[in-house]
């Protein structure tokens, strides 16, 4: 029996092996072709030498390889590469490699655009295309493992273009497939998604895939302010949000992480700090403090360092687990959307 074609690049070692054996070959076939295609650098069935020749021209007649192309690679003063990837319809998705000196992190793209539209973001602004396949989301962390020092990716982010639920279930099964404890590429627990609020969603991932670790990009303390910056907030506002929160499975000693971009004038007074404290106060949680990263197109600006600092130490005073990050790469637009806004002038 000839199976329907897969693609290599999104599926678990189990669901190869499953279909390998449709075809009448051995399950540890799978074992082969993924180490190839995840750990070797190589996409080509015909270069898998240890293969058959008859199974090498069967897969090349049945099975298919996302394939992303670099079309452009900048590289940070301090170390951050960003990856402008060409899919296979021309479009283009950004991610970004972080190294630092206990870890490296990717940071992946899941959609051409986003529908959300938040305030503050140009990938929003650029408004909707489509979203990536599950091969495509999982080739982006192939491809940069093959470029990077000794292929060092510690952890993965979903923090790209795009809204991760909103393309749930290739979101899910690139996450099986990188995560595939026979061949992972990165382990299920070095892996955040980073989700603006869908809250039904976030439940529904809670039942799925719970192995992950969540962050939420908050942003507001009010449902008013979070709606003028995030319009997602109209659809899920804060109390639905936290009630979604209250599902996600922790494990002892894990946290939530809330993400909150610090735009002067707008969401960093005093009061925003003491509300936060509330807010995130209703689940275990860690606050990162991201100060805005300035950019031509947005109307917002970044705090004084003064401000930021004032701000973290009214958390802090709390006792609430707070850290300031700063945006990495500022000098090769690092910023979400940036790169891709600029290569194609949209
Ligand atoms: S911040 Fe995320 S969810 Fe909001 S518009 Fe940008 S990519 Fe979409």
């Amino acid at each position: 029996m000839t199976p329907s074609k897969i693609d290599f690049k999104e599926v678990t070692t189990e669901e190869a092996a499953g279909w390998l054996a449709d075809a009448g070959e051995p399950p540890f076939r799978a074992r082969q072709i993924l180490a190839w295609i995840r750990h070797r650098g190589v996409d080509d069935f015909a270069a898998m030498t240890d293969l058959a020749k008859p199974l090498r021209q069967w897969l090349a007649e049945h099975a298919t390889v996302t394939l992303l192309t670099v079309a452009h690679r900048s590289e940070s003063v301090d170390g951050t590469v960003k990856f402008l990837f060409r899919l296979g319809d021309g479009h283009t998705v950004e991610s970004v490699w972080i190294p630092e000196e206990d870890r490296a992190t990717l940071c992946v793209s899941s959609q051409v655009g986003c529908k959300l539209d938040c305030g503050f973001c140009l990938t929003g602004a650029g408004g909707f295309v489509r979203n990536l396949t599950a091969g495509e989301i999982v080739d982006q962390v192939i491809q940069v493992k093959r470029t990077v020092p000794d292929g060092r990716i510690t952890n993965l982010v979903f923090m790209g273009m795009g809204e991760p639920l909103d393309n749930y279930d290739a979101v899910v099964r690139a996450l099986e497939a990188i995560t595939d404890t026979a061949s992972p590429l990165v382990g299920a627990r070095k892996v955040t998604l980073s989700t603006c609020g869908l809250a039904p969603a976030i439940e529904r991932l809670a039942v799925d895939f719970p192995k992950i670790k969540l962050a939420v990009s908050l942003n507001g303390t009010t449902d008013e302010q979070r709606a003028a910056l995030m319009p997602v907030n109209r659809a899920f506002p804060l109390r639905r949000l936290l009630e979604a929160l209250s599902k996600w499975p922790l494990p002892q000693g894990r946290r939530i992480t809330f993400e909150y971009v610090l735009m002067a004038g707008v969401n960093d007074s005093d009061a925003d700090a003491e509300r936060l404290v509330r807010l995130t106060g209703q689940v275990p949680a860690t606050i990162n403090l991201i100060p805005f990263n300035e950019c031509p197109g947005l109307p917002y600006h970044r705090p004084s360092r003064q401000q930021v600092e004032r701000f973290r130490d009214i958390v802090y005073s709390h006792h609430r687990v707070v850290t300031i990050r700063e945006s990495r790469g500022q000098d090769i637009l690092a910023a979400c959307g940036q790169l891709r806004e600029q290569a194609e002038g949209a």
